[in-house]
C-alpha cells in the first residue's frame, strides 16, 4: 500500500493543511518519505461531525456487528503483510521479532474483545422486577445496562507503534463499547500510523460500518490534540504516554464547559522489592533476570523495573554490577526521548552512586544502560529520585531494616505495578509490605519481573494517580470497555421499547443479574 501523507477522515482522506512533517528514522537519522499534512482546525471538525453521526448508527449495532468489524480490523492489519513490519522497524528503530509480535499482540487484542462482544454478558445487565404487592408501596420494574458514551479522542504512545497505537487497545475497548474514535496519530511512526488507520477504514467499509466511526489526524505539535480533547462532540479520552502530556489533557477535559472523563496511563516507576531469605540463595540470577527486564525494549516500557528496594546485600550487589557491565542498550524512539533519558541519567549521577554501566550500540539515538545506587537516607532525602526515567536504568535503594523497607513503600505514590521477590516465609513475614502496596498500585506481583503485560480478562493495567489520572480502571484487557460506557436506567418500559439485552426472553442468552441472582 502506496502511503500518501493524508489524514483519513470517515471512508475519505484529505490533505488541506500547509504543514507537513516526516518521520525519522532513529537508527540513522534519515527522514522517511513521504510527507504527512498536519491536521487543521477544519479536518477536526469534520471529523467530529462525522463522528457525531456514526455514533447514532453505531451505538445501535449489536455485538455480532461490532466483533465482525473488529475481527475485519485485524485481518486487515494481518493483510498488510511486510511492509508494515518494514516500516514499523524503520520508524522505531526496534527489532523485527518485536515488530511482529506486537503485531500479533494487536490483532490478538481486537479478536479478545470480539469474543467478549460475541459472548455479550459484558453489558451488566440487571433487572429488579415489578413488586406490584410490595407494602407499603410498590416496586417498579427496573432495568440497567452499559450503553456507550459517545464519540472518544484517542492518542497513541510513542513506544508501542502498534498496541498502544491506531488500532491498539484504546481504539479496540472504544470500538468494542459502541464508540466512534477520533485517533491523534504519534508523530514517532506517521507511516505505520496510516498504514493502520487504512486498514481500518477498509475493514469500515467492507462491514458496512457508518462513515466516520474512526478517524486519524497527523500532527506534531499540541494544537489538534488540545482541540481533540476541547471538542464539543467528543465524551472521552483515552491516552498513554508522558505525565506532562497526560496531565494537560486532563486539565484541559477538566476545564470545559462540559467536562469528559480522561484516561490517561502516565509513568510509573514500578518498584520492585527483594526479600532477605530469597537473596541467600538466589542473588546471581534475581541480579541477571532484573538486569534483563530494565534493558528490556532499551528500557521503553511503563512497565519497566525503575526501582529496587532491599536490605542490604553485597553479593546482590556485586552480581549486579557484573550483569550490567556485560549488558547492552539499543536506539531509542525518538531523540527527544533520547535526550530525557540523558538528561534523567546525567540528574541522577549527582545524587547516587553507579552500580554498572553497560554498552551502546551503534546508532543514532542508541544509548547505554546504567543501574545506580543510593541508601535509603539519601532516598529519603531526594524525592525527585522516585521519578520515572524513560530507558534501561534503575535505581538500588539499600535499607538497614524492614522497618525502613515498609516506610520506603508507605512513602510510594501511585505505580502501575509492584514486584516482591521473596521465599514462602518472606512472604509470610512482610506480609504487611504486601498490604501498604495493594493501596499504591494497580498489578502487584511475585517473583516475576513487570515487563510483558498479559492482555486478558483479568488484567489490571492502571493503578492510583500519577500513575493515572483514573485508577478506577484499566487501559489493557477487556475490562478497559466500561471506560467508555456508562450505565442507562429504564423503568416500567415495555418489552418492546427494551434493547435484546434487557429483553424477557433474554434472547441472546447472555448472563443478567435478576432480582438480585445471576442467570442466563
Ligand atoms: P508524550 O510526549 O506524552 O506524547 C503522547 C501523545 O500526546 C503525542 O501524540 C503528543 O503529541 C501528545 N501530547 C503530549 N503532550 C501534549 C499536550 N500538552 N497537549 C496536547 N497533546 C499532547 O509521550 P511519548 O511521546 O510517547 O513519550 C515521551 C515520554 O513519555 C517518554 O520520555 C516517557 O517518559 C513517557 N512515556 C510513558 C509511557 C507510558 O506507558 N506511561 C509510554 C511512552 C512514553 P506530540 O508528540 O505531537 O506533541
Amino acid at each position: 500500500m502506496q502511503l500518501t501523507g493524508r489524514n483519513i477522515i470517515g471512508f475519505e482522506t484529505f490533505s488541506e493543511g500547509t504543514v507537513a512533517i516526516q518521520a525519522i528514522n532513529p537508527a540513522n537519522g534519515e527522514t522517511l518519505a513521504p510527507l504527512f499534512y498536519k491536521a487543521t482546525i477544519e479536518e477536526l471538525d469534520l471529523a467530529a461531525e462525522k463522528a457525531e453521526k456514526a455514533f447514532q448508527i453505531y451505538r445501535k449495532q449489536s455485538g455480532k456487528q461490532k466483533a465482525e468489524f473488529l475481527e475485519k480490523i485485524a485481518e486487515e492489519i494481518e493483510n498488510l503483510g511486510d511492509a508494515l513490519i518494514e516500516r514499523y522497524v524503520a520508524e522505531s528503530g526496534l527489532p523485527q521479532g518485536r515488530a511482529m509480535g506486537e503485531r500479533g499482540r494487536t490483532t490478538g487484542q481486537l479478536r479478545l474483545f470480539a469474543q467478549l462482544l460475541r459472548e455479550g454478558s459484558w453489558v451488566n445487565a440487571r433487572i429488579d422486577t415489578a413488586l406490584p404487592d410490595r407494602q407499603p408501596l410498590p416496586r417498579p420494574d427496573i432495568r440497567s445496562v452499559e450503553r456507550p458514551l459517545g464519540v472518544v479522542g484517542v492518542f497513541g504512545a510513542s513506544n508501542f507503534p502498534l498496541a498502544f497505537s491506531v488500532a491498539g487497545g484504546d481504539t479496540a475497548s472504544a470500538l468494542a463499547a459502541g464508540c466512534p474514535v477520533i485517533f491523534k496519530a504519534h508523530p514517532a511512526h506517521l507511516g505505520t500510523s496510516e498504514l493502520v488507520g487504512k486498514a481500518i477504514q477498509k475493514a469500515a467499509e467492507a462491514t458496512n460500518m457508518p462513515d466516520g466511526v474512526f478517524s486519524l489526524l497527523f500532527d506534531d505539535g499540541h494544537e489538534i490534540g488540545l482541540a481533540l480533547v476541547k471538542h464539543p462532540s467528543v465524551k472521552a479520552i483515552g491516552f498513554t504516554g508522558s505525565y506532562k502530556g497526560g496531565k494537560a489533557l486532563y486539565d484541559a477535559a477538566a476545564a470545559r464547559p462540559e467536562p469528559i472523563p480522561v484516561y490517561a496511563e502516565m509513568g510509573s516507576v514500578n518498584p520492585v522489592f527483594v526479600l532477605p531469605r530469597i537473596l541467600e540463595s538466589n542473588a546471581a540470577t534475581l541480579a541477571q533476570n532484573f538486569v534483563g527486564s530494565v534493558t528490556l525494549g532499551v528500557g521503553q516500557f511503563c512497565t519497566n523495573p525503575g526501582m529496587l528496594l532491599l536490605q542490604k546485600n553485597e553479593a546482590f550487589i556485586s552480581a549486579l554490577e557484573q550483569h550490567t557491565s556485560t549488558s547492552t542498550g539499543g536506539v531509542m524512539l525518538t531523540t527527544g526521548i533520547r535526550d530525557a533519558y540523558v538528561k534523567g541519567i546525567e540528574n541522577t549521577k549527582n545524587y547516587t552512586k553507579i552500580i554498572g554501566v553497560g554498552k551502546a550500540p551503534e546508532g543514532f539515538t542508541a544509548v547505554e544502560p546504567i543501574i545506580f545506587h543510593t541508601s535509603i537516607e539519601d532516598f529519603t532525602q531526594n524525592p525527585h529520585l522516585s521519578e520515572e526515567i524513560f530507558g534501561p536504568t534503575s535505581l538500588v535503594v539499600e535499607a538497614n531494616s524492614k522497618d525502613e523497607l515498609l516506610a520506603a513503600a508507605q512513602s510510594l505514590t501511585g505505580h502501575l505495578t509492584a514486584t516482591v521477590h521473596g521465599t514462602p516465609e518472606d512472604l509470610a513475614e512482610y506480609a504487611d509490605l504486601i498490604e501498604i502496596l495493594e493501596q499504591k498500585v494497580g498489578r502487584i506481583l511475585i517473583n516475576g519481573f513487570p515487563t510483558g503485560v498479559e492482555v486478558s480478562h483479568a488484567m489490571v493495567h492502571g493503578g492510583p494517580f500519577p500513575a493515572t489520572t483514573d485508577s478506577r480502571s484499566t487501559s489493557v484487557g477487556t475490562m478497559a470497555i466500561t471506560r467508555f460506557t456508562r450505565p442507562v436506567c429504564y423503568q416500567n418500559f415495555p418489552d418492546s421499547l427494551l434493547i435484546d439485552e434487557l429483553k424477557a426472553d433474554n434472547p441472546l442468552n447472555i448472563w443478567r443479574l435478576v432480582d438480585g441472582e445471576l442467570k442466563k
